[in-house]
């Protein structure tokens, strides 16, 4: 069991659960809307307090693969390092209806990371409760990004992103947010050694609403992790293990306190992430729009998933065409290197199709 796709729905990853070691402490939590389980998981005994939560946007399910590595990681060490100093609140899923279906909503259509002040959801006020509860001293906000960000403006993929979340709209350093920032800094610091300038750092306008925004204004350091795109790694099996290094350096310059040792300017040094990509890039190709025909044009495709059975399907569409694209893409095609056909037919968002789009199937 080691969850290589991209779908990670409750009725897989519940394995896990069963079989956890006698040290993690589990439980229910709560429900979801459709009335499925929502589990938590504690270790160590710990002074300091870490929260974290994953897939509450459903179909962000890499992070909760790395919560398996993690678990794994920790089985392994008997959680003795922990014990030391920490204690773990973990909730691997906390919109399982949407991880069933493979959407970033829960069964209501709520986008429960809009939803921190309204409390409207189930699974908003079941999270509210573990923070009320357990009163973390830090909180990790466990995320996936789509393959359209760049670390800083056209660089390289953002691979990695991470955000301290305003605390106001003035985005001010408070004592919280500057907490976040200096662990933010100590693991990017490392992180750059295996993955370098594919570190961004997520847009910091501030929403009330948003979980993390709403934790940072009750004075938790709070620290977004984005699981993004890595060259042709669609499953986001290469992402995962530079996200496990991430969080278990994150655990470790808390506990060894030696986030103090970096500062905001270091933070805000990591580039800001720029929507710079499409997935393909096709050169040379005909569009006919209407009764149009364009010769010798650039034509961008970005991917869109889909649920197929119990697999994602990367499904291309049209994004947009031109004589030149100023994006930048995961893949170029030049269709003058080709002999099939290069004549596409298609307006703005539709799906793609046509049999000749042979290059990627
Ligand atoms: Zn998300």
């Amino acid at each position: 069991m080691n969850f290589i796709d991209r779908y990670l729905p409750p009725s897989k990853f519940n394995s896990v659960l069963k079989s956890l070691p006698k040290q993690f402490k589990l439980s229910v939590i709560g429900k979801s809307v459709l009335n499925q389980p929502i589990y938590g998981i504690k270790i160590g005994s710990g002074k300091t307090k870490v929260l974290m939560w994953s897939q509450m946007h459903g179909n962000e399910s890499t992070t909760t693969k790395v919560i398996y590595d993690l678990i794994l990681s920790l089985s392994d060490s008997g959680g003795s390092f922990l014990v030391e100093g920490l204690t773990l609140y973990i909730i691997p899923q906390l919109n399982p209806d949407g991880a069933e279906a493979y959407t970033r909503l829960n069964a209501n259509g709520v986008d429960l990371n809009r939803d921190a002040l309204d409390l409207s959801q189930p699974e908003s006020i079941v999270l509210r409760k573990v923070f009320k509860d357990f009163k973390p001293d830090f909180c990790f906000n466990l995320h996936g990004q789509r393959t359209i960000f760049s670390a800083g403006k056209k660089g390289k993929t953002a691979t990695v992103s991470f955000l301290a979340p305003a605390a106001d709209p003035e985005k001010s350093f408070t004592s919280a947010r500057t907490i976040a920032m200096q662990v933010i800094a100590a693991i990017n610091n490392q992180l750059q050694q295996s993955l370098p300038d594919q570190i961004g750092r997520f847009d910091d306008t501030f929403n009330h609403n948003c979980v993390g925004d709403y934790f940072s204004c009750e004075g938790i350091p709070t620290i977004l992790f984005e699981a993004g795109h890595y060259s042709n790694d669609y499953n986001r099996n290469i992402t995962r293990k530079f996200i496990l290094e991430a969080l278990e350096c994150a655990i470790d310059v808390i506990q060894n306190k030696t986030y103090l040792n970096y500062s905001v300017s270091e933070y805000l040094k990591i580039p800001e992430n720029h929507q710079d990509y499409v997935d393909i890039l096709c050169k040379n190709v005909t569009i006919k729009e209407g009764d149009k025909v364009f010769y010798n044009q650039e034509m961008a495709v970005q991917f869109i998933e889909e649920l197929e059975g119990d697999k994602i399907k990367f499904q291309p569409i049209f994004h947009s065409f031109g004589d030149r694209i100023e994006l930048l893409a995961h893949k170029t095609i030049d269709f003058q290197d080709n002999s099939r056909p290069s004549v596409f037919l298609f307006s703005q968002g539709e799906n793609i199709n046509n049999e000749d789009f042979w290059c990627f199937k």
